[in-house]
């Protein structure tokens, strides 16, 4: 069998303190899984069941990157995320094995085009020109292994040296292992998977020349800039 063109390079991750890569299957992300967030984005935070959007796999990038401001949009937000490596096949997880299926965690920054995201919102229609474009899911180094305070770490993200974004992560309004486990009833978790768990308030606009650094305790920082 030959391929009509040279197939795609496959989508990855560093690995802290590693040169192994971690392959991206697919990219899941959260809507409003803070409270705090959701209240900024107009929006009541009641325990709604959680709902899922998409990236591509080739959305993702490394921290380092200069981020080019992308088309379409005059309102460029940052959203800083805990994000999960998915690193087993998993269906119907309860949420007791959830963490089963991790393999590890990152931190990541699920760019938006703001404007595109609340016009399609406003209007019914996909989320997709909003949320998924390219170079839209910076992640850093992913650590191998449970996050040992899961619960009581701190998630920031700054801009030019200014903290914007700053909460834990147990005002997470659905936990990772409820998130593992909803979003494995909804498709087969595969090696691969991301899934970006949602941000807290503080989310803004960002310009080219701007430096972004987020952190999670426990992980690697992730920094990027926008050309
Ligand atoms: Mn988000």
């Amino acid at each position: 069998m030959t391929f009509v063109f040279t197939p795609p390079t496959q989508p990855s991750v560093a690995v802290e303190d590693s040169d192994d890569r971690f392959p991206v299957r697919r990219i899941f992300c959260v809507g409003r899984n803070y409270a705090a967030h959701a209240r900024e984005m107009g929006k009541d935070p009641d325990r709604e069941p959680p709902f899922f959007f998409t990236k591509p796999a080739d959305a993702v990038c490394d921290s380092g990157t200069a981020v080019s401001y992308p088309p379409l949009t005059e309102n460029f937000h940052h959203e800083i995320e805990l994000v999960v490596a998915v690193g087993a096949e998993a269906h119907n997880l309860s949420v007791a094995d959830a963490l089963s299926a991790v393999w590890g965690y990152g931190v990541g920054i699920d760019l938006t085009r703001r404007d595109l995201q609340l016009q399609a919102r406003d209007m019914g229609r996909p989320w997709d020109w909003g949320k998924s474009f390219d170079q839209s899911a910076p992640c850093g180094p992913l650590h191998r292994g449970h996050l040992a305070a899961l619960d009581s770490a701190k998630i920031s993200l700054s801009v030019n040296g200014e903290v914007r974004q700053t909460s834990e992560l147990r005002s997470l309004i659905w936990s990772v292992p409820e998130i593992v486990s909803l979003c494995s009833a909804a498709v087969v978790l595969k090696p691969g998977d991301l899934i970006f768990t949602g941000t807290p308030d503080g989310v803004s606009a960002v310009s080219p020349g701007d430096t972004l650094v987020g952190s999670v305790d426990g992980l690697q920082e992730i920094a990027i800039s926008i050309l």
